[in-house]
């Protein structure tokens, strides 16, 4: 729908005097938005389109149902969902869309030249080995820069509606712990407005290029996952490299998100040999992710099954790209055994690829694209990749979100449902994150 613009400055004073009955929702530049603190206020939005059910036809849903309300937020969560009172005191939404806001579970926002000059893959770098010693060249001077451009690469996925990431983040010689220090001061200075987890990623390899240590230190400086990178290929054994994540995991506290494009006999003993360490670490179950996961993609289709029983068993969870090039990954057969599937944007502009957009919703397009999900029914449940597997209404068509006590993690969309939202990557008109208005 159309939204009249408006100026940053009226935008502020407009959000000041919350129960205004004025205030226009607009988006604005990425760099240009406004985080508006609402802490102990009520934030009153009214002529909010939610979803309330399905229309079946002989047994097919052929339409979403969707009726206007009126929400209540307060100290960052969900306070009511009312019937809609159009003559409310509260910023009028106009008939918006709301929706989960957006999670990107799989991105590096510690290394990107997004903010520098454009610059594509170099051919010169192949393999995974070229890329650290790459990486070693060009880290240095990025590291100069990292924290303000961070804080960019952040405003962009905001302007997509998303508000919390899975951040891998580099642990390896050639920064230190610079790479994570920086990229804490931009979450400290975004803190009101997103929020991220922290996986310490050994880039270079845990033992390829001595790394054991600062991996310690990061461990003990608050990240929330212990990383790992292709045990085989970089570090030469499986076992080694993965017993140390295990171990440091399980030490700290910590979860574990792997890093595992080896795509053959190695790739598959890797996800093997993870499935096995969790299930003699119990307590590692449901904080367990392989990223990317390729050689789940080169599997027969009853190999295929066994190993996405075993996964979701165990409770591991995959972290998809939703990759185009090659074999597409088997993400019916994950669902189909229970395995928590999130997704991720993984490189915007950066020397390992340049095709990310920003956009996580764009990701829950092309996994509708690839895996044939056109129905009104199949495109509302594949929205899960997009909101880190939250949907307003459940697999009988009841709304399950938002409610009363949820966070209030929201975005506003110019769509009618959330099979269009995914179908046609509509435009996100507002993001709220904690209840501060991020833009609109
Ligand atoms: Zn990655």
């Amino acid at each position: 729908m159309a939204t009249e613009p408006i100026s940053r400055k009226d935008f502020i004073r407009n959000s000041s005097i919350l129960l205004a009955s004025t205030c226009i929702l607009s988006t604005a530049a990425a760099e240009e938005k406004v985080t508006e603190n609402y802490a102990g206020k009520t934030l009153r939005l009214k002529n909010v389109r939610l979803e309330t059910g399905f229309v079946y036809d002989q047994g097919e849903v052929i339409q979403t149902k969707t009726e206007l309300f009126t929400i209540e937020i307060e100290e960052g969560k969900i306070k009511q969902v009312l019937p809609n009172d159009i003559h409310a005191k509260a910023i009028d939404a106009k008939g918006l869309l709301m929706l989960p806001a957006f999670k990107d579970m799989h991105i590096h926002l510690d290394k990107t030249f997004y903010g520098l000059p454009w610059q594509a893959h170099l051919k010169k770098n192949k393999t995974v080995k070229d890329m650290i010693a790459y990486e070693q060249q060009v880290i240095p001077e990025l590291l100069k820069t990292s924290t303000v451009r961070s804080e960019k690469l952040i405003g962009l996925l905001q302007s997509y509606g998303t508000s919390y990431a899975r951040s891998h983040v580099n642990i390896e010689p050639t920064s230190g712990l610079n790479s994570l220090k920086h990229l804490e001061a931009a979450l400290v200075n975004k803190q009101s407005s997103f929020q991220a987890q922290l996986v310490a990623f050994p880039q270079h390899g845990i033992f390829y290029t001595k790394t054991e240590g600062l991996m310690k230190e990061a461990a003990r400086m608050g990240v929330d996952f212990i990383g790992g990178l292709d045990p085989t290929s970089i570090d030469g054994s499986i076992e080694k490299p993965m017993d140390f994540v295990v171990q440091l995991a399980l030490d700290q506290g910590k979860g574990i998100d792997i890093h595992l494009h080896e795509p053959g006999d190695s790739g598959l003993k890797t996800i093997e040999y993870l499935i096995d360490k969790v299930n003699e670490n119990p307590v590692l179950k449901g904080k367990t992710y392989l990223s990317h996961a390729f050689a789940l993609r080169y599997l027969d289709i009853n190999k295929t099954d066994e190993i996405a029983e075993r996964l979701g068993a165990a409770k591991i969870g995959i972290a998809s790209t939703i990759p185009l090039s090659g074999n597409p990954m088997p993400l019916p057969a994950l669902y189909k055994h229970g395995v928590e599937v999130i997704a991720g944007n993984d490189c915007i502009v950066d020397h390992w690829s340049t095709f990310g957009t920003g956009s996580i919703l764009q990701k829950a397009n092309v996994a509708a694209q690839i895996y044939g999900y056109r129905t009104e029914y199949d495109l509302s449940r594949i929205l899960k990749l997009a909101t880190g597997n939250i949907i307003p209404l459940d697999d009988k068509g009841n709304r399950q979100w938002p409610k009363a006590g949820d966070l209030a993690n929201v975005v506003l969309m110019d769509a009618s449902c959330s099979a269009e939202a995914v179908s046609r990557v509509s435009p996100v008109s507002s993001l709220i994150h904690n209840g501060n208005v991020v833009f609109g």
